[in-house]
């Protein structure tokens, strides 16, 4: 199933996609401006999927939210995931104090308010808080059932579908912090979407993620060249602390970022970046 949250008629509404995408089916939920959030609570209890309550719509006709606008709290964030995204960016966000033979992986918060929708436009900091704005395009697992100490040998049982991020970045700032939270947190820098496919439709750790920049692909990777695999992702980030139905976690970004390029190219007022995700779909944002 393909979980979705749109604005149609004035109001937010939670259903489902169609198998060919084109078709929005609208579910029975408390809260829908919370998005999906809802319904993955339910059936992470045990409940069954949320009735149909509500005739079906074109997809065209509504304007997609995020899955998740709200998400429960901050997102749980991979750096340096994928072989050829550390070596582009060796010596600058991954210093020579992160070695690459590290069995750990890094994992950073990303503010839950910075969420937007798939066709939302980002919108780019003053000059003083930032002139190296950079995009990442990201498979993210959105966790189901919760759980605490999850071993990696469970950790699929705890999925409950994927979705895209775009982990928007000030690279400078960034850079200048020892911890990355504020350089990846800015107001809108977290575009998500277009909807979240469940784990009984795909299985992420093997799809492919390309990035575009107004229309040239800059990124292009599998899932499964990631260093840290989805289950070590989900072990890592639940020892010691419970993970909750609706959690989110960024996987990393394949190689081709911005900064990676030679000389380094940043984003700018009029850009679209266009992420797509085998699988899933495709967002795309423009910068403002
Ligand atoms: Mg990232």
């Amino acid at each position: 199933m393909r979980w979705a949250s749109w604005n149609w008629g004035g109001r937010d509404h939670v259903g489902t996609i169609s198998a060919d995408g084109r078709e929005v089916t609208p579910v029975a939920v408390r809260e829908p401006a919370l998005g999906v959030l809802p319904v993955i609570q339910a059936m992470a209890a045990g409940e069954p999927a949320p009735e149909t309550s509500g005739t079906r719509l074109p997809l065209e006709v509504v304007r997609l939210r995020s899955p998740l606008p709200r998400p429960l709290r901050s997102l749980f964030c991979v750096g340096r995931n994928y072989h050829a995204h550390a070596a582009e960016l060796a010596g600058s966000v991954f210093r020579e104090s992160m070695p690459a033979s590290d069995p750990w992986p890094i994992v950073f918060g990303k503010l839950g308010d910075c969420v937007i929708g798939p066709h939302d436009a980002v919108r780019l900091p003053s000059p003083a808080a930032s002139i190296q704005i950079d995009y990442e395009s990201e498979l993210a697992v959105v966790i189901g059932r919760g759980g605490r100490d999850i071993v990696r040998s469970r950790a699929m049982e705890h999925v409950f579908g994927y979705t895209i991020v775009n982990d928007v970045t000030a690279r400078d700032v960034q850079m200048r912090h020892q911890q990355w939270d504020l350089g990846k947190s800015f107001d809108t820098f977290c575009p998500m979407g277009p909807w979240i496919t469940g784990a009984d439709e795909m299985d992420g750790r093997d799809t492919r993620v390309r990035g575009w920049v107004n229309g040239v692909l800059r990124q292009d990777g599998r899932t499964r060249d990631m260093i840290f695999d989805i289950p070590t992702l989900i072990e890592t980030c639940s020892r010691g602390i419970t993970l909750h139905p609706g959690d989110v976690i960024a996987t990393g970004t394949p190689s081709g970022v911005g900064m990676g390029l030679k000389p380094p190219q940043w984003l700018h007022a009029g850009d679209v970046v266009r992420i797509e995700i085998d699988g899933i779909g495709a967002i795309e944002n423009r910068f403002e």
